[in-house]
């Protein structure tokens, strides 16, 4: 069985085609650009060289259609017509409290992620459209959608409660969601898999450290709580995100800065975090640059990073009355040693003994913890399109 997994943004459609008989990748790719100028699918068959396809995409149905001819493309496809794409995964970001499972998309489905656009208003729509064009494209292949909220949806009230008017909860759905599920999910399971323990019997915290990032606590192999909130602007300090901040800096910054609601929020998601701070990027490779060179704001930028993230492993293994094990996962909890070793250390009366030596690792599935600490600390890459194509499977 082949599954296609597709993941839309606003102007992005990232792809996959997974052989399930293997799980293998048999292609991926990335449309960007859709709907401005310079549009163009960069697609990589498994074994072959990249291409790259530039035409004008002006929609995601546009986009969809050159990435299905890449596909079955006699020199650079993968495999030889449309008939052998047996079920397509969408990831939809938010599922609101609809969700706490992956469904077979019908009707009903659509009208409910529909109905969660409100409180996703940047990543919802995308999403619906990916899923539209498919319909369109292939109408008679099954689809699944995968929510980036439901591995959450197991939170308990008092954590996912906000201190608010308890009707705000009720009128509009305010409450704390959380992100990044299907990869906190697929990096929780691999490390009850890597320790040869069930996850029912473990207390995991697994830290999704990317541009955005989040963390997760798991107990019993329920979510009990996670830092993103009704938005992915909760939590961490991230690329550009501000994370948790007093929330009466808003009211304060819109009238000191002389800001509308656009721009509080473009001020909160766009130019905070460790941009806002350093001054320098967002990309943290160039902030460890900066801050090795002298730069003062990186270094800080990098400290208040890790602050948040200790900070959250502190307070998570506080409410699960202890942790076996912390994973790291996604671009800079994969690839930087430097921020695994700075979020563990003072963290040994805990249990966490990172090993710096084992620590020296990229993107590898590895235990980077000393032999006798208490707390096994985990490297794993993390792969939510393989989450993505297994629910599909198992649905269809
Ligand atoms: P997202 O999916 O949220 O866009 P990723 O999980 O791809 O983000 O992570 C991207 C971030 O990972 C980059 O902004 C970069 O800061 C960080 N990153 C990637 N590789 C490295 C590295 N070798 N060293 C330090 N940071 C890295």
């Amino acid at each position: 069985m082949n599954i296609l997994v597709i993941n839309c943004g606003s102007s992005s459609l990232k792809y996959q085609l997974i052989d399930m008989s293997n799980e293998e990748v048999l292609a991926k790719g990335l449309s960007e650009r859709i709907g401005i100028e310079g549009s163009r699918v960069k697609h990589k068959p498994a074994g072959k060289e990249a291409v790259v396809i530039e035409k004008p995409m002006e929609d995601h149905k546009v986009a969809l259609e050159i990435v299905l001819n890449a596909l079955v493309d006699p020199n650079h496809g993968a495999i030889k017509s449309m008939d052998e794409i047996n079920a397509v995964g969408h990831r939809v970001v938010h599922g609101g409290e609809k969700f706490a499972n992956s469904v077979k998309i019908d009707e009903d489905v659509m009208n409910a992620v529909k109905d969660c656009i409100e409180l996703a208003p940047l990543h919802n729509p995308p999403n619906i459209m990916g899923i539209e064009a498919c319909k369109e494209l292939m109408p008679n292949v099954p689809m699944v959608g995968v929510f980036d909220t439901a591995f959450h949806q197991t939170m308990p009230e008092s954590s996912y409660i906000y201190p608010l008017p308890y009707e705000l909860y009720e009128k509009h759905g305010i409450r704390r969601y959380g992100f990044h599920g299907t990869s906190h999910k697929y990096v929780a399971n691999r490390a009850s898999e890597m320790l040869n323990k069930d996850l029912k019997d473990l207390k995991v915290i697994t830290c999704h450290l990317g541009n955005g990032a989040s963390v997760a606590a798991i107990d019993n192999g329920k979510v009990i709580d996670t830092s993103m909130g009704l938005t992915p602007l909760e939590g961490l300090a991230m690329g550009t995100r501000s994370g948790d901040i007093d929330p009466a800096i808003v009211t304060f910054i819109m009238d000191k800065e002389g800001l509308d609601i656009d721009g509080a929020n473009k001020l909160l998601n766009k130019k905070s975090g460790v941009l806002g701070i350093s001054g320098v990027s967002s990309d943290f490779r160039d902030i460890e640059e900066a801050a090795e060179k002298g730069n003062k704001r990186a270094k800080l930028a990098l400290d208040v990073f890790g602050n948040r993230v200790r900070k959250y492993i502190g307070a998570y293994a506080a409410m699960m009355g202890g942790v076996d094990a912390i994973v790291f996962t996604a671009g800079l909890g994969e690839n930087s040693p430097e921020t695994r070793e700075d979020v563990c250390k003072g963290l040994e009366f805990i249990g966490i003994e990172i090993d710096t030596e084992k620590n020296n690792v990229r993107g590898k599935e590895t235990v980077v913890s000393k032999d006798n600490s208490k707390v096994e600390v985990l490297v794993i890459p993390t792969n939510e399109e393989l989450m993505i194509a297994r629910d599909t499977k198992k649905l269809v």
